[in-house]
């Protein structure tokens, strides 16, 4: 299996280990071509808007082609990327789960923390770094994960999304749970 790890900006190099950890070929990918032969993505934490901004238009759409086709996980700004609304600011979202999320939600106090939540029912290590927040979604989005009341893991269809950032958690699960999808969509 060849993931791909979006590496425009920010922490791709932590997603890179555990995938590798959990056995995967890693591809840092620089650029948007080369996309097309890879089995799926991650699109890392950052600045979201400053995603968008190196994209620009056309490398929008060529991810926006990649998520339709192919296991996307986004973590933190990615999975801001993935969403249908975003909001504070409002900006585009690829629509491939059907979410509203509000950027930097948790407010400037809490810039970012710690926190555990429940993942598939067991508890697991959350860290939250300027983290937006899931504000709505659509009746075919699945919940993994919790965090007191708010869902922080979701997937719809082969997109997968967290709030906060798996990679620098010592527990491999999330990203086991993302490489089970490519597999099961690898193989149907
Ligand atoms: N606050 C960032 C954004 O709005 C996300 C932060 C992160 O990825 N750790 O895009």
């Amino acid at each position: 299996m060849r993931i791909g790890v979006l590496a425009l900006q920010g922490d791709f190099d932590a997603h890179r280990q555990r995938l590798e950890e959990l056995g995967a070929a890693v591809v840092l990918v620089k650029k948007v071509e080369e996309l097309d032969s890879l089995d799926g993505l991650v699109i890392p934490g950052g600045e979201s808007s400053t995603f968008l901004r190196l994209l620009g238009e056309s490398g929008l759409k060529k991810l926006h082609e990649f998520v339709r086709m192919k296991p996307t996980f986004g973590t933190c700004a990615g999975a801001i990327l993935l969403a249908r609304e975003v909001e504070d600011p409002r900006q585009a979202g690829l629509g491939a789960i059907d979410m509203v999320i509000r950027r930097n939600a948790y407010g400037r106090q809490i810039d970012s923390s710690i926190r555990q939540g429940l993942f598939r029912g067991s508890p697991i290590e959350m860290v939250f770094i300027r983290a937006p927040k899931i504000e709505r979604l659509g009746p075919s989005v699945e919940v993994l994960a919790k965090e007191g009341n708010d869902p922080v893991v979701v997937r719809q269809g082969k997109a997968m999304a967290a709030t906060f950032h798996p990679e620098l958690s010592g527990d491999s699960r999330i990203h086991q749970e993302f490489l089970e999808l490519v597999a099961n969509r690898t193989i149907s």
